[in-house]
């Protein structure tokens, strides 16, 4: 049996699915059920064999698991410091981590016997996971996207429609994530006996931070052996990203009780003075511990508590609030949080593009922009682990007009 998840042994969270004073489940009445429905099917599931063979035989053979491990020499040579080793979700099946939580809930899903999936979407990536796992399992997935994201992200609407999903336009407030998760959320209230909820980030009511990490905790179980194998011993640093924070978690959660040191990297934006940015750790007077979407964590906001609108040239890090498991691995001081700009994201993508030949997703060229920040400081012998969350191709018109090449 495949030995990634075992949720028994983490300390976090707890029954009412508190990490700490975050997390927890804010949500309507008539949600609480199926929330307890959930955890009673995930629980079974994963004492369940059959369960994970057949997830760790579709990580094999359609995910293209294990994704594997690149050192970057040229990378590192030129930065003249630690070591710097990634691992490359971006070859995983649609290019990035999320069909990792997507398989592993969509499995869930017809366990459950349920036939309609609703999931959001912001850049349009967890909604073409969600779609690609509904084709293979033969679900009914619906996607909830908001309009300007549709006009912006419009290669990935025509790959869910083509993969079967139906696109449904979200016109309510920014018209962006957060109203699609609001409409994501409605919808599931009014369909709940019929419908699973295929939450694509380690966010929203208990259970799904717990499930998400989980599911995506195969990146960090795969690296860990991976490094041992190719380095001898553990890594020094663990980096990734962080929008909702699923590939970070994935990334740190196996190395939880190890001596590594974990840096999550959110979207700095046009810097932090500018308030124009997702970075929700990075300044007190605007981010600070609040309920948004059926979680309490921190979140970007007014002092009269009105969310804020927020900004990344990264479209996956463009979000006002980030998963309760790391509000509190940042409050027990486990991680530590920074951020990167957009100007260093997209400076860390070419320097990545030109010594290695990967073109990176720009979410994940933030935690490489702290990786390069790091390295040329640090002694030789020092190993750095950077997830590579996703590859570059989705990026290429805003890199193209960010450098402005035509
Ligand atoms: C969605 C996305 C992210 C951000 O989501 P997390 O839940 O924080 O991992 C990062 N990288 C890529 C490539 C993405 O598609």
């Amino acid at each position: 049996m495949d030995q990634y998840i075992k949720t028994g042994l983490a300390d976090v969270p707890d029954e009412r699915g508190y990490f700490g004073e975050f997390g927890g489940r804010f949500v309507p009445e008539t949600l609480v059920p199926a929330l307890d429905e959930l955890v009673a099917a995930y629980h079974d599931a994963i004492s369940d064999p059959a369960f994970h063979a057949e997830l760790a035989e579709l990580q094999r053979t359609y995910v293209g698991r294990p994704t594997p491990v690149t050192y970057a020499r040229r990378l590192s040579e030129q930065l003249g410091g630690a070591q710097i080793y990634l691992k490359r979700e971006d070859l995983a099946h649609t290019g990035a981590h999320k069909i990792n939580n997507a398989l592993g809930q969509a499995l869930l899903a017809r366990r459950m016997g349920k036939k309609r999936v609703v999931a959001e979407t912001g850049a349009g990536q967890h909604g073409v996971a969600s779609a690609t796992v509904s084709a293979l399992l033969g679900l009914d997935c619906h996607v909830y996207m908001g309009s300007v994201d549709i006009a912006r992200q419009e290669p990935n609407v025509f790959r869910m429609k083509l993969l079967g999903a139906e696109v449904i336009p979200v016109e309510s407030g920014t018209k962006t994530l957060k109203d699609a998760i609001n409409e994501a959320l409605r919808d599931w209230v009014t369909n709940v006996r019929t419908t699973f909820y295929l939450l694509g980030s380690a966010l929203g009511p208990h259970p799904y931070p717990m499930i998400v990490r989980d599911f995506q905790s195969v990146i960090g179980h795969e690296a860990r052996t991976q490094m041992l194998e190719m380095t001898g011993r553990l890594p020094d640093v663990c980096i990734a990203c962080v929008g909702g924070g699923s590939n970070a978690i994935g990334l740190f959660h196996a190395f939880r009780d190890d001596d590594v040191e974990f840096i999550g990297v959110e979207a700095g934006g046009y810097g932090i003075a500018s308030g124009q940015h997702a970075a929700r750790f990075a300044d007190p007077a605007i981010g600070r511990p609040g309920v948004l979407q059926g979680t309490r964590s921190y979140v970007l906001q007014s002092p009269h508590g009105q969310i804020l609108n927020t900004h990344s040239i990264s479209a996956g890090l463009d979000y006002a609030s980030v998963g309760p498991e790391h509000a509190y691995l940042r409050e027990i001081e486990r991680a530590f949080y920074t951020y990167a700009t957009d100007e260093e994201a997209l400076a860390a993508l070419q320097i990545l593009s030109r010594t290695e030949g990967i073109i990176p997703a720009l979410e994940s060229a933030h935690g490489l922009a702290e990786a390069i920040k790091r390295a040329p400081s640090m002694p030789r012998d020092t190993i750095m682990l950077v997830n590579l969350s996703g590859r570059g191709d989705k990026d290429l018109n805003t890199v193209m007009s960010a450098l402005e090449i035509d």
